[in-house]
């Protein structure tokens, strides 16, 4: 319990710095997205739109980060308050499984909803998409082109069990326990903040679930990773 309280107090003071470094870089960042933008339509010089260009992209990547840190600072207050309201996970999962496979980093991968339909969790639609949206979007980054993910659900006494198996590249023994740790991220700079397993396991906690994240899952060519989520079900006799 000790344990607990030390992380939770951590990602809390984590969630604090991070709302006060996202507010102060973004206006100024807005700002300069607004300025970059100006040169680009009063200039004629290739070099200066060039600039212009690569000024925006620049702004865009930092834009991203501070959403990110965010959305994780959200969660990670105390005086939050996640919905609890019935999701059916088939249609939380298609919808999650939509928004990754219109982005560049989603497009090539192929999906599998193999969820059975009315089953439903206790929760926050939009923060249970939240979770599922990141746990794709790092089965894509570690999957080979075409590689497939699937997701499948249970329902298991008065829990419901879900499980999402990628094709990718697995996780070293030694960085499992680090994967929810805030920051801790081994793609480039750029690519990724770390935030994504840190945001799922807050999410998770308000939930009152549980993550486990198993790999290599695929024993037989030793890769791939298996996310084992549980939540609390509806009872049948409200549906
Ligand atoms: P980020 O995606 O920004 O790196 P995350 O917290 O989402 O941050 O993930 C942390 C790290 O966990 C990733 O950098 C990656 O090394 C590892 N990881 C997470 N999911 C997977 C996966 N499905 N396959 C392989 N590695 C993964």
């Amino acid at each position: 319990l000790a344990d607990k309280l030390a992380h939770n107090e951590r990602l809390a003071s984590i969630g604090r710095f991070a709302a006060g470094v996202a507010h102060e870089i973004g206006n100024p960042v807005t700002g300069i997205a607004c300025l970059a933008q100006n040169l680009k339509f009063e200039t004629e010089s290739p070099l200066v739109l060039e600039s212009g260009e690569q000024i925006l992209d620049q702004t865009k990547r930092i834009s991203r980060i501070v959403q990110s840190l965010v959305r994780f600072a959200h969660t990670g207050r105390q005086d939050h308050s996640t919905q609890h309201d019935p999701v059916d996970i088939y249609a939380c999962i298609t919808e999650a499984i939509q928004l990754v496979s219109l982005d560049t980093r989603g497009r090539h991968q192929r999906y599998q909803n193999d969820v059975p339909p009315a089953l439903q969790v206790v929760g926050d639609m939009q923060q249970l998409l939240q979770i599922f949206v990141n746990l794709l979007n790092n089965a894509c980054d570690a999957s080979p082109e075409q590689g497939l993910i699937s997701i499948s659900a249970e329902r298991e006494d008065e829990k419901v069990i879900i499980r999402m198996l990628d094709e990718g590249s697995g996780i070293p023994a030694e960085l499992q326990d680090r994967l929810f740790e805030p920051f801790f991220t081994t793609k480039d700079p750029g690519k990724g903040t770390g935030l994504g397993l840190a945001l799922v396991y807050n999410i998770i906690e308000e939930h009152y679930g549980n993550i486990e994240i198993l790999s290599p899952a695929n024993k037989k060519q030793n890769k791939g990773t298996l996310v084992v989520i549980t939540l609390p079900g509806l009872p049948p006799s409200e549906l």
